[in-house]
């Protein structure tokens, strides 16, 4: 499992953040979130689908 962040989308709300620290951070020079590059950790996985439910901008992708 893979995620993304759209960062055209991405509002800063850092819901993805507080929910899923392991996947998502935030990257304050360009303003938007970032998930880590490569396939999210199995323990993280559960963490990862929160976040992107509770992305309100819908930001986030899953591959
Ligand atoms: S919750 Fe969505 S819109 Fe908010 S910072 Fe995370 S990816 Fe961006």
């Amino acid at each position: 499992m893979k995620v993304s962040v759209d960062p055209w989308k991405c509002q800063s709300h850092l819901k993805c953040v507080s929910e899923a620290p392991g996947v998502f951070r935030y990257d304050e020079e360009r303003s938007y979130s970032c998930a880590i590059e490569g396939e999210v950790p199995t323990e993280l996985e559960d963490a990862a689908r929160r976040a992107v439910s509770l992305c309100p901008e819908g930001a986030i992708s899953i591959e």
